[in-house]
């Protein structure tokens, strides 16, 4: 919701499903970018603020856009209420900025959808059980929405956003990518955890979890739009494998600029090294990606393993100071110039040779792969950061995605 205009586009989207004969829960964001100036405006402050007032700022801005949104609600003639997380109440465990939900009391809301109410419940913000305001980390709003949806037991979740489907890979690197009329969760999940930026991972795994049909679908179609051609517009994440039986044995290509890939070198070879390197790194809260151990000459093995771009400099600070001078190892580096490229599809469970078409493809572009890793539904690699859109563009190719019909 960027503007007063579009607050009204909302409501009057919402104001035709309402008459249509929906109960309707609406849960919207703050308006584009104030999240960032309430972030801003804090740190300007004090350059370390304490995250419970944070969360206190940061919420304010859903706070705003409920009760905007109520209010072009009536203008339409629709009776409607807004609620913050704290009187539903949406209860979270105590991770400030980054809460976690626990609890959603459905009571306050049915009694309202009863009485022919449209309920307009903030984004991204619930309540401790000791009443202190949290918020559930950027992009939260669509991790509320699907919980709330959940505990509702809603027919569908739907998330308007600013892409009008999830798409084979970024238009922006291909713009021969195509819009998937339906997706796994699980492949969701993947593409979600692995760069995909279109929906918050936590709302995936919601959705996964208590099986909500959850559609990704553009706020920017015309408010109007007849409701049967809304309904089936965007992407569906389903939770039915094998409904087309003739399945895309790839569904998309995901990538990922955040990264960066450490390594060790000269570490002897024998058991509890790894320990020795990645306890530390643990200790520290630093999250490990890939991991790569390759057995060389004299005894020694090299070790890399990457972690988001964000947390190289501290990654690199632990090796140097707490790993090296205990093992005894040689030269500690760290590389951000780095990229994940990877290949996800359900279709790779009964279909053999996925993994050989992508190293033949990145091989064919002269792209050397520095690191591997696969699960049952996904193949990553790590690559050199300046081949990543080279990288996805064949790919895509190969895997024909750009074709109709996947
Ligand atoms: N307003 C919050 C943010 O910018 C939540 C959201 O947009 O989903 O992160
Ligand atoms: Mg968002």
């Amino acid at each position: 919701m960027g503007s007063v205009e579009r607050i009204r586009n909302v409501a009057k989207r919402v104001a035709k499903w309402h008459r249509a004969g929906y109960q309707m829960i609406v849960v919207p964001s703050a308006m584009s970018g104030e999240t960032n100036r309430l972030l801003a405006l804090a740190k300007e402050v004090d350059g370390n603020p304490s995250p419970r007032e944070l969360d206190m700022i940061a919420s304010t801005g859903e706070q705003v856009s409920v009760g905007l949104l109520v209010i072009a609600l009536q203008a339409e003639g629709v009776d409607a209420v807004s609620f913050c997380g704290w009187q539903v109440p949406i209860k979270t465990d105590t991770a400030y900025t980054k809460a976690r939900i626990t609890h959603i009391d459905d009571r306050r809301v049915r009694a309202e959808l009863a009485q022919r109410k449209v309920v307009v419940i903030t984004g991204f913000q619930g309540v401790t059980e000791d009443g202190h305001i949290t918020t559930l980390g950027r992009g939260g709003s669509d991790t509320q929405a699907v919980a709330v949806a959940a505990a509702l037991k809603a027919d569908e979740c739907l998330i308007y956003t600013d892409v009008d489907a999830v798409y084979t890979t970024d238009p922006r690197v291909e713009p021969d990518a195509r819009p998937l009329g339906s997706v796994t969760f699980e492949e969701m999940l993947e593409m979600a955890s692995l760069g995909s930026k279109i929906l918050q991972i936590r709302s995936v795994e919601f959705a996964g979890k208590y099986k909500v049909p959850t559609r990704v679908l553009t706020s920017f179609s015309d408010p109007m739009i007849p409701i049967a051609e809304e309904a089936k517009s965007g992407t569906l994440i389903t939770f039915e494998e094998d409904e087309n039986v003739e399945q895309a044995i790839i569904s998309g290509i995901a990538f990922s600029r955040d990264e960066a890939k450490l390594s060790v070198r000269g570490v002897p070879d024998r058991p509890g090294i790894a320990y020795a390197i990645l306890g530390p790194v643990a200790k520290a809260n630093i999250d490990v990606d890939m991991i790569i151990q390759n057995v060389g000459v004299g005894g020694t093995t090299d070790f890399s393993f990457t972690v988001h771009r964000n947390d190289m400099q501290r990654a690199l600070d632990v090796l140097k100071n707490e790993v090296q001078p205990v093992i005894h190892a040689g030269e500690v580096t760290g590389d951000a110039k780095v990229a994940k490229v990877s290949a996800v599809g359900i279709g790779m469970r009964s279909h053999v040779g996925v993994a050989a078409l992508m190293f033949e493809t990145l091989s064919k572009e002269g792209i050397n792969i520095q690191m591997i890793s696969t699960s049952e539904i996904k193949i990553s690699v790590v690559i050199e950061d300046k081949y990543m859109e080279l990288a996805v563009r064949a790919l895509h190719r190969a895997f024909e995605l750009d074709k109709e019909s996947a």
